[in-house]
């Protein structure tokens, strides 16, 4: 079990809506403001995904790299981008940014219900995300919606695409996916191989049981407007740095360490 918690913070994630949530960030101007206010309550890593002007989800590569420019000059920040882009992306799409180094990318283990959609993810493209991500020396964090996700990646670990220490994405609770609750967490847990990391994502209403989750089980957290929108029953967040706060308070209450975006580099063994 660390005893340093490392808190990522999913900024705005494909589908949040600013008619939904008035405090999202959309333009890298946004992101990077978000990012920088996270950053100061105790995240350590940003997980981000880009926009066109209009607010809808995009994969152009000039727009991830206007937010990841500006997020870099303006905090230190372990950057991870997306890979699992929006519905009815195509895997090319999807793939593309990690060309532009981030130090983390998500990589998604298997096919899943997005509510009424789904986003295709075969053993092919994740082989083939997998070839990208280690060309351009960008750490993965295997996204895993449901168990047979975490069963998937040992495939690939076995082909040699995948090296230790493995970061882990357990997302919970997508309509459609996985729910959380302690036997499924556990069982997720209880698949991964030797030398593993995990962070909890609970989405909506398992927000909150994500967290404490994660202390229990000796992962680490993620909030952020990609996962809810609702800071408590019917009060939306006023920004992604106050579910960030409110992490690091919890966490301390556990006597645990934030980890800093140096221990994240270490642990991780990130590319420098
Ligand atoms: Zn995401």
């Amino acid at each position: 079990m660390p005893n340093k918690m490392i808190i990522t913070c999913a900024l705005s994630g494909a589908e949040t809506t600013k008619a939904q949530a008035p405090a999202l960030p959309v333009t890298p101007e946004e992101l990077a403001a978000s990012a920088e206010e996270a950053c100061r309550a105790g995240a350590s890593i940003v997980h981000l995904h880009a926009r066109n002007a209009d607010g809808t989800p995009t994969a152009d590569v000039k727009i991830f790299k206007a937010a990841m420019d500006l997020i870099r000059k303006k905090c230190d920040v372990v950057i991870e981008l997306t890979t699992g882009g929006a519905v009815g992306m195509t895997p090319e799409e999807r793939i593309a940014p990690v060309a532009l180094k981030p130090d983390m990318a998500s990589l998604d283990c298997g096919t899943v219900n997005f509510g009424n959609d789904y986003i295709i993810n075969t053993l092919p493209i994740m082989r083939q995300f997998a070839l990208e991500m280690n060309k351009h020396g960008v750490r993965p964090t295997l996204e895993c919606f449901d168990v047979s996700h975490v069963q998937s990646s040992h495939i690939l670990i076995k082909e040699g695409l995948l090296k230790p220490p493995y970061h882990y994405g357990f997302v919970m609770n997508v309509p459609g996916a996985l729910s959380l609750s302690v036997k499924t967490l556990s069982y997720m847990i209880d698949q991964m191989p030797p030398e593993s990391y995990f962070t909890v994502m609970g989405v909506g209403r398992a927000h909150l049981p994500g967290i404490y989750g994660a202390i229990a089980a000796g992962g680490f957290i993620r909030v952020g407007f990609e996962d809810n929108i609702y800071y408590s029953k019917g009060r939306l967040a006023k920004s992604n740095a106050e579910f960030v706060e409110r992490a690091v308070r919890i966490t301390k209450e556990a006597d645990l360490e934030i980890a800093k975006p140096g221990d994240v580099r270490k642990m991780f063994a990130l590319k420098e």
